[in-house]
């Protein structure tokens, strides 16, 4: 797919065979070390494509969503350096997402009002971006991520930061512009101090929380604490999908 005039991309995308459509869909997004086929296992990757290592942290989630019916899209935004001069990496990683989002409305057999997006670690955080910045974004699951920028200087891949970005906002702040659009943030309790701990993923939160409040939707901001460590918690995943993207009679009403 092309995402610039002078760059293509490469997608994967799965539509169901069962049922009618218009399906809803998501934009399924894998972390620093991940490729197309790490949200999904071997059972919809193609015969023909070399299966990369397997990645048990995203718990096959663009199977099981593309099994539940949903149109799902992926593709890589693990690269460290930027394709095209004069961009900024994030915004270049975001660029991508946003033409997969481009892609899904093309399509006839997606409901165009129902595209959701989820990921983890660095997927997670670019589950943020995308949440936030592009609006036809119905619903997002960000998981291994929610944390502050200060604890994010330490300990991690700097790739997170650009020139201004501190001086102007925390994570919260970039969350926030999600509401009142549904949001799931994931953190698991296993996850140590030093990487997306959860009472940190708390006080965040607790940022975000008034902004759902003060637009009327505080239901729509859920913190999904599981037993795990930096995993997907598949079945809270598919729930919160289910309930805000996949019944058509539940956004009628
Ligand atoms: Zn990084």
């Amino acid at each position: 797919m092309g995402s610039t005039a002078n760059r293509r991309i490469r997608i994967l995308v799965t539509i169901p065979s069962a049922g009618a459509g218009p399906y809803p869909a998501v934009v399924c997004i894998g972390g620093h070390g991940s490729d197309l086929y790490s949200p999904y296992d071997e059972t919809t990757v193609s015969k023909e494509e070399p299966k990369a290592k397997s990645d048990k942290i995203y718990r096959g989630l663009g199977t099981a969503l593309a099994e539940r019916g949903y149109v799902t899209v992926s593709t890589t935004v693990s690269q460290q350096e930027v394709y095209e001069e004069g961009r900024l990496l994030m915004g270049e990683r975001l660029w991508d997402l946003m033409r997969c989002v481009d892609y899904l409305k093309s399509l006839p057999q997606v409901d165009g009002s129902r595209i959701g997006c989820a990921g983890l670690s660095l997927g997670g955080e670019m589950a943020m971006w995308l949440g936030a910045m592009d609006e036809r974004i119905a619903a997002t699951v960000s998981a291994g991520f929610l944390t502050t920028m200060d604890h994010m200087e330490q300990n991690h891949c700097p790739c997170w930061k650009f020139d201004g970005l501190r001086e102007l906002v925390d994570y919260a702040d970039i969350y926030a512009l999600t509401a009142p659009r549904p949001l799931q943030c994931q953190n698991g309790l296993q996850e140590p101090p030093s990487q997306f701990y959860v009472p940190l993923a708390r006080q965040a939160l607790e940022e975000v929380r008034p902004i759902y409040q003060d637009l009327g939707r505080p239901e729509n901001v859920m913190f999904d604490v599981h037993n795990e460590g930096h995993v997907i918690d598949l079945p809270a995943l598919l729930d919160f999908c289910d309930e805000h993207l996949g019944h058509v009679s539940r956004a009628a009403h």
